[in-house]
């Protein structure tokens, strides 16, 4: 069914037929390979948002592929009324790569974080010994954890938040990098949990001091408090180490994973955590249709694998230096700030004669280079993993190029 559109003709179906909701810079992408993108026009681009974080292997990796395909004409759904031979290979791949004794494996990032804020009240319950319908989950500002209701509850952000209440009770919110914040929000003994993100990307890749993460999963064990790392946009390999809490020697005693978790080619995320925690959850208190199905299953399998083989990690952190040295040296009066860790980087951007982060962002796409804002003000650089050396220097120039058209 399909057709030839062109540029034009694809964004004017999307407007009229699609719900409003998002705001896509105006290109449209009908191919992929590693760190590129095409559009409909045959117009190559580097893709530096990696459909935030999702593609860390890069475009339509074969191997990973490979796994898709060959699972597509095997068997692609049981539900989990039924085993599988392909589940519990993953599970038992998936929890030995990160050091857990067991995952629940669901779809979607929000799916998730649901899934840590029930396991965590389930625990303070059974475990913890906080009182029925008490227990709180300690959440940061400018958090960004999904979509749903629950999730949008802990968020500070109005885009998110206004017209969608009522909200769901039981968050304490904080200061994001901030520890006495959460010194004090500890000394309620019905505090179950901490959920931070190591690094905020949709706020804009806020990096915390060093010993943030640290010091805050300290007063969490002082306190019998589970440590909940949000890793679904900083985990596997973007920030230059597997899990964005390996810089602090940080093991959370609940993570959750989305995203790279597949590669980009199927909703696959998980909550990873120990049998003391894990086991609180019976059968039919918890689950999803689709949640450890055999595609997403081999899918998972196949895209972790890649980020071992190739290094992902080792090839974030080193690529990353270069990417914000290059870009602290370029002197630009857009430029307020560069940050970040491995490749996941963000600058900050200084209007100048009315021209924005998203004029920025044209200018970069008319460049061959990809790339959206955040909150207006800020561009997120975060590239395939898989992108080489020369592939960077090249998107570098094209970034500075852009920038230059301003001057
Ligand atoms: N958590 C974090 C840290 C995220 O960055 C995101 C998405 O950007 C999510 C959760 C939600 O993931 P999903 O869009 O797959 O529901």
């Amino acid at each position: 069914m399909t057709q030839q559109l062109n540029s034009q003709e694809a964004i004017e179906l999307e407007n009229k037929y699609g719900a409003h909701n998002y705001h896509p810079l105006p290109v449209v992408l009908a191919k992929g390979k590693g760190a590129k993108v095409w559009d409909v026009e045959g117009k190559e681009y580097f893709d530096f948002l990696s459909a935030y974080s999702a593609v860390n292997q890069g475009h339509c990796h074969p191997k990973i592929a490979a796994a898709l395909i060959d699972q597509a004409q095997t068997l692609t759904l049981t539900s989990r009324a039924f085993y599988s031979d392909t589940l519990g290979v993953y599970e038992k791949y998936i929890t030995g790569y990160f050091g857990y004794d067991k995952v629940l494996p669901m779809n979607s990032g929000a799916e998730g974080d649901e899934t840590a804020l029930k396991l965590c009240r389930k625990w303070a319950y059974l475990k913890k010994g906080v009182p029925e319908n008490e227990a709180k989950i300690i959440v940061c500002e400018g958090n960004f954890h999904g979509r749903t209701i629950t999730i949008i509850s802990m968020s500070t952000d109005p885009d998110s938040r206004d017209g969608f209440g009522p909200f769901t009770p039981g968050f304490i919110t904080i200061p994001y990098n901030d520890i006495p914040a959460l010194e004090n929000a500890l000394t309620d003994p019905t505090v179950a949990g901490f959920l931070v993100e190591p690094i905020q990307g949709e706020a804009g890749v806020f990096v915390p001091d060093d010993g943030y993460l640290k010091k805050a999963f300290d007063l969490c064990k002082a306190k019998n408090v589970l440590f909940i790392a949000d890793e679904v946009q900083t985990g596997i390999a973007r920030t230059g180490k597997l899990l964005a809490c390996e810089h602090e020697g940080v093991r959370p005693d609940m993570l959750i994973l989305g995203k790279a978790l597949s590669g980009g080619f199927y909703p696959v995320s998980a909550v990873l955590a120990d049998d003391e925690i894990m086991l609180s959850i019976k059968p039919g208190e918890h689950g999803s249709t689709f949640g450890g199905n055999p595609m997403a299953a081999r899918v998972a399998v196949a895209a972790l694998e890649v980020v071992k083989d190739e290094k992902l990690a080792e090839n974030a952190e080193r690529l990353g230096k270069i990417f914000r040295s290059e870009m602290n040296n370029f002197k630009h009066e857009m430029i307020e700030l560069v940050r970040g860790k491995g490749l996941l980087n963000a600058i900050v951007i200084r209007p100048k004669n009315g021209k924005t982060a998203w004029d920025v962002c044209l200018k970069m796409a008319e460049n061959g280079v990809l790339a959206k804002p955040t909150h207006g003000h800020i561009i997120r650089f975060a590239p395939p993993l898989v992108i080489t050396e020369t592939e960077l220097y090249d998107a570098i120039g094209r970034i500075k190029k852009s920038m230059l058209a301003f001057e």
